[in-house]
């Protein structure tokens, strides 16, 4: 329970620094890309020159990425919530996810038909099935599924995204939602982290089931306002 309050008050602390800080380092960057844009595109410049133009681009674009995704942690504490239908919600996210999937060879099969109203933040629940989602595409390696389905009871509605990718080992699943943990090479290890917090400030919950080399199930817990 301590531990619990002492990872919550850690995220809650690089939230706040992610808000001041992201902003700031924002409007740097968006001028150094314009820059860089710019001499990519001038004509007396070399081939090798334009490589480490290139080069430059796609890194900053990196950290654009990164600073997004700091910039969806702080947003957290704040918003309007909206009341969601979360099918219609999911079926979003399975639009958007998919173009993704195709591309790694994933095939989406979603079975939620739910038309229960949870109250949200709009942009913050898109946030965080897309990061699951993102995260179920992005453990298998080569062909699988994602099975998104529906458990609804008295007062909550629970959305399990099972994949059948590479699964997790019990240290890893441990690790899962603390800052900056990744085992991937493009990976920030801040969307899990983004994702606990969310579904918790929304009084929520995720729960994780893994076995190695079978796949995972990513099971999230909603309050519902009404059915
Ligand atoms: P990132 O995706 O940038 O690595 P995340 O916070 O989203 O950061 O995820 C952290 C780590 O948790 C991943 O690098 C991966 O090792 C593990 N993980 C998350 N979801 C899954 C999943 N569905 N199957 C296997 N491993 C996962
Ligand atoms: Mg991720």
């Amino acid at each position: 329970k301590k531990e619990q309050m002492q990872q919550t008050e850690r995220i809650r602390l690089i939230g706040e620094m992610a808000a001041s800080v992201a902003h700031e380092i924002r409007n740097p960057l968006t001028v150094v890309k314009g820059y860089t844009h710019l001499l990519k595109e001038a004509s007396n410049i070399t081939e090798k020159q334009k490589d480490m133009l290139l080069l430059m681009s796609s890194e900053l674009v990196r950290a654009e990425k990164i600073i997004n995704d700091y910039l969806s942690l702080a947003r957290t504490n704040e918003g309007t919530k909206e009341q969601i239908n979360l099918g219609k919600l999911i079926k979003k996210v399975e639009e958007l996810m998919s173009p993704y999937a195709l591309l790694n060879n994933v095939k989406i099969y979603n079975q939620v038909q739910t038309e229960c109203i949870i109250e949200a933040g709009q942009d913050e629940i898109l946030q965080v099935f897309i990061n699951i989602i993102k995260n179920a595409i992005e453990a298998i390696e080569g062909k699988g599924e994602v099975i998104v389905s529906e458990k609804t009871t008295e007062n909550y509605v629970k959305i399990n995204i099972a994949d059948n990718g590479k699964g997790m080992t019990e240290e890893e699943l441990n690790r899962l939602g603390t800052p900056f943990y990744s085992t991937k090479t493009q990976g920030t290890g801040i969307g899990t982290m983004v994702c606990f917090n969310i579904v918790h400030h929304l009084n929520g919950k995720i729960e994780m089931k893994s076995k190695m080399n079978k796949g995972t199930t990513c099971s999230v817990y909603l309050p519902i306002l009404s059915k």
